[in-house]
């Protein structure tokens, strides 16, 4: 066991993890030397990768706020990341106590990490699962002791689908979790960019990473949409999404595109 009680066999220091890479420019503590490489490169390519980790962490929270206003009960959240603090059960349940929140990631790492932080809650939990099997997210014996498909539900896919290739057909799968959302349920998406600066030399950080990076465009990302309503001011740079703050004056330092839409 390390000394934060994670077991040490499932801990992989040899190869950055996007989990760890992103928690290490967040300014998180859960990260080893290999992904504090990858992240510092990432950031000496990406001048504006801190800025737009932090802002699409924003845009999370906001858009958490906003399911929640509008009576959202159940959280979906694939690609959840390690523990940062707040965790959106955390902020939805400022909201609504009774708020219940399904957390996926294909990491071990990231299960250990949330294991210890809901040990105490009964409305939460973490599953380990891999988005590009859909079907083993939908059916997860903990997902649906949690989330009841008949009532509607927010999905959250926020910064994990660029780290799916074409050809894992992710719009496929958006669709397989789509037609799984009764009406009234809501997707949000947030996904990196390559529209506002050329960042393939950023992008190829990643090819030693557990998953690639993959930047799409505004019209490549905006289709995630299909078969959803876009929210005003649909699919924008998240520090434009209903910002509760003066969002920058310069809109090319985030290299982030985010949205909210809702099934009807
Ligand atoms: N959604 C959070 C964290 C984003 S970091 C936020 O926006 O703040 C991206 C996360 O997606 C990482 O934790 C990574 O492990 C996870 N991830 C990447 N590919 C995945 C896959 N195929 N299935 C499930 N999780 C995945």
């Amino acid at each position: 066991m390390t000394r934060d009680g994670t077991p040490a066999e499932e801990i992989d220091t040899s190869r950055p993890h996007p989990a760890r890479i992103y928690d290490y420019l967040l300014g998180g503590k859960d990260n080893y030397e290999v992904d504090q490489r990858a992240g510092d490169a990432l950031a000496a390519r990406a001048p504006e990768a801190r800025v737009s980790v932090q802002a699409n962490r924003a845009f999370l929270q906001r858009a958490v706020r906003h399911v929640m206003g509008a009576g959202i009960r159940q959280i979906l959240d694939i690609g959840t990341g390690l523990p940062t603090s707040p965790n959106i059960h955390e902020t939805a349940q400022e909201a609504a106590q009774d708020v219940r929140v399904a957390y996926v990631d294909n990491d071990p790492i990231v299960k250990a990490h949330a294991d210890a932080l809901l040990s105490s809650s009964g409305a939460t939990s973490i599953v380990l699962a891999d988005l590009r099997d859909p079907r083993s997210v939908l059916d997860h014996p903990d997902v649906r002791r949690i989330i009841d498909f008949d009532e509607p539900v927010a999905l959250f896919l926020v910064a994990i689908l660029h780290f799916l290739t074409d050809a894992e057909k992710p719009q496929q799968i958006v669709a397989t979790l789509r037609d799984a959302l009764p009406a009234g349920s809501f997707l949000v998406l947030s996904h990196a960019t390559g529209d506002l600066a050329d960042r393939r030399d950023a992008q190829a950080v990643y090819n030693n990473a557990t998953a690639t990076m993959n930047l799409r465009s505004h019209a490549e990302i905006e289709r995630f949409f299909d078969g959803f309503d876009l929210l005003e001011p649909g699919l924008v740079q998240v520090p434009f999404w209903r910002p509760d703050t003066p969002p920058p004056a310069r809109s090319d330092e985030v290299g982030f595109y985010g949205g909210v839409a809702r099934r009807t």
